[in-house]
């Protein structure tokens, strides 16, 4: 295989920021040193450009299946958008129907996952307790390197994924006693379908209910309960998309009292504000995605989170629909337009202009939550998520000086709208590679025939 040393660049970890040049070889970064050569070395100079650690993004939902169709990107698309913007391993999730075996979804999941041209992982996510879920548990944490579990308090009902007080808390309990991480959708899911119903009935059916029906005390609610049923199970929690002051105080407190509490956010939450849901619905629709976007007075406590390390990761919930066939479904009636909007591509450059040029996080903290965190919680370390000799070779070239104005236009992601339409941002992903190979350079994949493998993850002790 190929070798290359990357020259002249500007190498930046969780830890520090130094000047360096990487040698790469059989997909692996063999050397950081000075003034590396090596015979017959492709050489790329990095001068003026800094050097990242491939991001890895713990939340997306490539074809995630709904009555509203798949969500519009599937892992081909999905992983070519993820590695146009920096990011070079993603997580995914198995979502068993009801009656399904975890380990049976997670073997369909994985064939659905094949055409993705960058490494992944897979969360497993319950959406039952039954007689055989503990075992099932064992053996995907065991046997098929899914050690992190999900669980949703919200989307309650017959069909929905959600689950009711008494399972999350069997999944708690047996999470805890096998070793293994639950990840929650905090939102408390029978008042807001409670909401749901009551507006739909008024007549109240446009995409302004949508966070009406979704408020910050719906959030703060399930967190809440949350960190104490896993208090008395002895469970580490992590926090999917946080999204307000209220859910973040009882975090900290939580982390203060010693619980294992773990928080994520994600871009559309610390650069969008409530305000785009007064608009008509071709405009509005886009942004229904939960929890819903918030009233801004919620952005600066997110940030401040973020900077005092009670939120650990930044991540996307990537999952975009179509405005003209997909959320289009729900012009009247809200409660039908699919849930999601897609961000994977666009993480790094809004995190990296809105956080680190406006003085809001430093670079390393920036490096930290995009990379450096995801791998530690969800056990891609010590192969992913940090520039040292004998980790895999995922890295990003990021150019800083780059600007552009995010478009549908000229996006990736299979999508046809963009939650960030017309935001302008700063420094781009110049080049990227993943296991070793360039991947992307100047706006361009060099080969789509290349594909990522499974990464089987191993158990965190926390
Ligand atoms: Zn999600």
């Amino acid at each position: 295989m190929s070798k290359i040393i990357i020259k002249n660049g500007t190498l930046v970890t969780s830890e520090k920021t130094f000047e360096s040049d990487i040698l790469i070889s059989n997909g692996l970064i063999i050397k950081i040193s000075e003034s590396i050569s090596e015979n017959g070395a492709e050489i790329i100079d990095a001068t003026g450009k800094y050097i990242f650690p491939g991001a890895i993004d713990a939340h997306v939902h490539f074809a995630l299946p709904t009555p509203a169709g798949n969500s519009s990107d599937d892992f081909f698309t999905g992983s070519k958008a993820a590695v146009s913007g920096g990011t070079t391993t993603f997580i995914d999730f198995v979502t068993p129907q009801k009656g399904e075996s975890l380990l049976d979804a997670f073997d369909k999941r994985l064939k659905e996952a094949e055409n993705s041209i960058i490494d992944f992982g897979l969360h497993s996510s319950i959406t039952e307790f039954t007689k055989t879920t503990l075992d099932e548990m064992l053996l995907c944490a065991d046997e098929k390197g899914t050690p992190s579990f999900k669980t949703y308090l919200a989307y309650k009902g017959k069909n929905g994924v959600g689950i009711d007080d008494d399972d999350f808390l069997k999944v708690l309990d047996s999470a805890a006693k096998i070793g293994a991480l639950v990840t929650v959708h905090a939102e408390q899911g029978d008042l807001i379908n409670f909401l749901r119903q009551k507006y739909v009935s008024e007549g109240r059916t446009s995409p302004e209910y949508h966070p009406k029906s979704r408020p910050p005390e719906a959030e703060a609610d399930a967190v809440n309960r949350a960190i104490t049923f896993a208090k008395f199970t002895e469970c580490p929690l992590y926090f999917v998309h946080v999204s307000t002051k209220q859910s973040l105080q009882l975090i900290a407190k939580a982390q203060q009292n010693g619980q294992k509490v773990f928080a994520e956010t994600c871009p559309h939450y610390l650069v969008l504000d409530e305000t785009v849901y007064n608009q008509k619905f071709e405009k509005s629709a886009p942004y229904v995605l939960s929890p819903p976007i918030r009233h801004k007075h919620h952005q600066k406590n997110i940030w401040k989170a973020l900077t005092d390390n009670v939120i650990q990761v930044a991540a996307t919930d990537h999952c975009p629909f179509n405005l003209k066939t997909q959320k289009e479904l729900g012009r009247h009636d809200f409660t039908k337009i699919p849930n999601g909007a897609g961000s994977v591509e666009f993480r790094l450059s809004l995190l990296y202009t809105y956080g680190v040029l406006e003085g809001k996080i430093s670079i390393n903290q920036f490096v930290d939550m995009c990379s450096t965190q995801p791998a530690k919680i969800f056990g891609l370390y010590p192969k992913k998520g940090d520039l040292k000799s004998g980790f895999d070779a995922d890295i990003v070239i990021w150019n800083p000086e780059t600007t552009r104005i995010l478009s549908a236009s000229d996006q990736f992601q299979n999508c046809d709208s963009n939650i960030y339409e017309g935001i302008s941002v700063k420094g781009s992903a110049e080049t990227v590679i993943a296991n070793g190979k360039v991947l992307f350079s100047n706006g361009k994949l060099f080969d789509e025939t290349i594909r990522g493998k499974y990464i089987f993850r191993e158990r965190m002790r926390f």
